[in-house]
Order: C-alpha cells, then structure tokens, then sequence
C-alpha cells in the first residue's frame, strides 16, 4: 500500500525499487476517487498523468538523473495556466476557456518532472475566504464537511489535506493560501512579492497576487519554492536575486530568533480567546526557551482590511476589463443588441456577484470624484504599513500572529456577511500590503476539534530565515 510522508522519502522508496510513480498515481488517482463530495477538483488528468508516470518510471530505471520533484503529483489552482487545459478561475465567464500557453511555474514544475495531477476548484477569480464563491460548487472541508476549507485556493488546500496530492500550487493575494492552509491543517506558505513569476496566472489584484504553495512538511514547502522561484523575461516584477536552494539551507542547528508580535492582533476582540490564548502560551514557551519576543504597538490593525480592499477592488476592476465577451470567454446569447448590450449582458451572468460587487467598488475608488478620498489614501496606508515593516524587521527577524481569527466556519455561516468574511482576512493582508513572505503552519489544534495555525512573516527575501524558523517550530 502506498503511504506518503514526504518527498524526500517518496524518492528514497523509489530509487529503492519499492514504489513507483505509477503505483502513486493510481494511488492518488482512487483517493481521488473516493472523495468527490469534497469538490476538491475541477478536472482530473487522469491518463495523462498515468503516461507522464510511466515515462518517469523507465527514465529512472533507466538510470537517468531524477530531477527535484521526480514524479512527485502535485495539483494547481484553477487559475493557473497549463497549456492546452481548461483554466476557468472558478468562473463561467471563463468556463472551457483553454490556455494556450504554460504559466512558468508549470514550466518549471514540468522541467523538474513534477506530474500534475489535476485543476483545483477555488473561489471565483480568487476572491474569497470560503470557497463559497465558486461557480462550480462550495469545496468541503475534510476534516468535517459542512465546514469550509478556507479560501479562495479552497481545493489546493483540501488536496493536500485529504491525501488527494502530495503538494499543490494555489496563489494569495491577501491571505489565500495561508488562511485555508490554517483551516484545513496543513503548511501554506505565500513568499515575497517578486519572488515567483505570475506569467500565467490569472490576475486579480496584480501588485498583490503570488503564487504558493501547500505541503503537509516544510521540507516540502522549501523543495517546491525553490524549484518554482527566480527571475522570468516574462514577469518584469520578478526579482533578479538568486534563488537558495531553500531545502537544504532549511537545515540548521536550532537556534534563539527575535521575534515580535503585535499587541492589538493579539487583543483584537474579534480573535477566538482559546486561540489567543494558545499563542500567548507558545510566546511564553518561547522566552522560555530564549528567544526574544516581544510586543508592538499597531494601531493600524482596523485599517489594514479597508486599505487591503480598496486597493484590490481597483486593480480588479482594471484588470478585469478584459473580460469583454469578444476576444474570449463565455458570450451571452443575444440577438440584434448593440456592442454595449453585449459587454452588459456578458459581463453579468458572466460573473459572479461577488466579482461584480467587486468591480463596482473598484470603479468606484478609482471613479474621478473619489479617487483621492479612497485610492490614494490607500496608497497613502500601504506606505505607511510598509515603512512600519521596515522599521520592525530593523529590530526582529520574524513577526508572528495567528493565521486567522477563527477556526474553519459552517458553509453558508458568513456568506450573507460580507464584513465578517472580510475580517477573516485581518491577519494575512498585511504581507501582501508589504510584500513580505508569510506562512502558516498548522502548530494547534482546539478543543472544538479543529486544526490552527501560527503565521510567521519575515522580511523582504528573507524566506530562508521563515522556513528554518518554521521547521525548528514544527520539530
Ligand atoms: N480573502 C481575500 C479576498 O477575498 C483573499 C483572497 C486571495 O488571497 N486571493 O480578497
């Protein structure tokens, strides 16, 4: 019987004859399988993936070199393109949509012999906290399935979760990789702005927007990230710092950090008071142990969410012009209407009320009336956030926070309270405001039975520092 704990391992049993990528293939194919009330999947690649395993298998035997994710099955977000296969973002505007070329992630997943096992269902254009918001279907929570998984990359995480892939790729613009990660007990991780290419990933607030990653190990995490990181000719926001070998460097003697946390994300009366209550015990625990850790002051906390939708909602309602029922996409059946009835009638059975509601407000903040009151006094915000990063990061190495209030909520619990769903998100849009890595890794679990985690951020670039404190945490 096939058993995953981590890649590492998985290669060892396959250089030693004992598995092969078919044999795990199949595995995760009737895991798969097995589980489809979850919604976890969009599409599976199922005989692709079984001939991409059989190839790999007869290479290695061969003796040929294995590369770093040598027939490791991992799944993408379904806004993530894979040349030749559907990519929908959750949407109907979109749906049969086919990619006609790879993101670079995929190429670099591809060129290291990743197998990709299938495209994951998320929230509409990745907007979301619940998963909710897909057009094609709530995604469950495995650990109990009338709770959500988190969102928006809501499959990526219930992927790994179940067993359904070892990894999968999903991507967070203010939270959308950690906060299901955090739901469903796994480790998410989003890294610096800059630092992955979004050559083919679909946009939704583009200075905001990272690809990341879920894993059930950091080891995993590290392996992938360096695998997928570095510079691309086609992404200019990509910086041009050499990438680590994030998984070997991740391998230190366990060591004193100084850490910060902040005060008002800790008081904050929205925070589950067991979950605060766990944290603080693991901030004493940790000056037991010595590290320094110590509080600061961040009366920005209630502006951070605001900030954080006024800025997105602007950028997608720019980037989402595109979305015009002409060049592409779903066209609404009309007959003898006008240009401007077409976009109108497209546009709104295309989308989703949450992408509208969307677009409006980002039209809206940048409309020529409001765009100083809203826009730029964001931007004005997220200047001053950052230079609140730099100074922090000056004193410490790592800031600390839970990953979410609350742990995973019933399906359907906040979907009529958009304020609510929108405060899930008060811990994790501050690295995207900043730019900064950030991960969540599953430390805790409540009494009510389900999992929690703890996100730790570190400065620009400084994924190295995030991963080895991860990883002495998580041992
Ligand atoms: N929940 C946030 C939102 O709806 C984050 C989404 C994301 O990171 N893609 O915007």
């Amino acid at each position: 019987m096939f058993r995953f704990s981590s890649i590492k391992d998985y290669h060892t049993t396959l250089q030693n004859g004992q598995t092969t990528c078919v044999e795990a293939v199949h595995f995760y194919l009737s895991a798969i399988k097995e589980k489809p009330q979850l919604n976890a999947f969009l599409e599976v690649f199922e005989e692709e993936a079984i001939c991409e395993a059989e190839r790999l298998d007869a290479k290695r035997i061969s003796g040929a070199p294995m590369g770093k994710l040598h027939g490791v099955i991992v799944g993408i977000k379904d806004v993530i393109c894979y040349k030749g296969h559907v990519v929908s973002a959750g949407s109907k505007i979109l749906e049969n949509f086919k990619s006609i070329y790879h993101a670079t992630v995929v190429e670099k997943l591809l060129q290291e012999e990743a197998i990709i096992i299938g495209r994951q269902n998320c929230d509409e254009f990745a907007m979301g906290s619940s998963n909710e918001n897909s057009a094609f279907g709530a995604v469950r929570n495995a650990l109990d399935e009338s709770r959500v998984p988190g969102g928006s990359s809501g499959g990526s995480a219930v992927s790994v979760q179940a067993g359904l892939t070892m990894i999968s790729l999903g991507s967070d613009t203010g939270g959308s990789v950690r906060q299901p990660a955090d739901f469903c007990g796994v480790v998410g991780l989003k890294p610096s702005y800059g630092r992955i290419s979004r050559y083919g990933l679909i946009a939704y607030a583009s200075s905001f927007d990272q690809i990341g990653i879920f894993s059930k190990t950091v080891d995993d995490a590290a392996l992938c990230l360096e695998v997928i990181s570095g510079a691309d000719d086609f992404d200019s926001t990509v910086s041009e710092k050499p990438v680590p070998t994030y998984s070997t460097e991740l391998k230190v003697a366990p060591r004193k950090y100084r850490i910060a946390y902040f005060k008002q994300a800790l008081e904050h009366p929205g925070l589950d008071p067991e979950m605060g209550a766990a944290i603080m015990e693991l901030i004493e625990q940790l000056r037991q142990e010595g590290h320094i850790v110590d509080p600061i002051e961040f009366d920005l906390l209630n502006h951070i969410v605001p900030t954080y939708y006024v800025l997105t909602t602007a950028e997608a309602s720019s980037n989402f012009s595109r979305f015009d029922a002409v060049r592409f996409g779903y066209r609404a059946p009309l007959i003898n209407s006008d240009l401007n009835d077409m976009y109108k009638a497209s546009r709104s059975t295309g989308f989703g009320k949450e992408v509208q509601r969307r677009i409006m407000l980002g039209t809206f903040v940048l409309s020529a009336g409001y765009f100083d009151a809203y826009f730029t006094k964001a931007q004005q915000v997220r200047r001053i956030l950052f230079n609140k990063s730099v100074d922090v990061f000056g004193k410490y190495e790592a800031i600390i926070s839970p990953t979410v209030p609350s742990t995973a909520f019933k399906i359907g619990e906040k979907s009529d309270d958009q304020v609510a769903m929108f405060l899930a998100d008060i811990y994790t849009v501050f690295a995207n405001l900043v730019g900064i890595p950030a991960i969540s890794i599953p430390l805790f679990t409540h009494s009510n039975g389900l999992p929690f985690g703890l996100q730790i951020m570190t400065n620009h670039f400084e994924e190295t520092t995030m991963l080895q404190l991860s990883d002495q945490l998580m041992s």
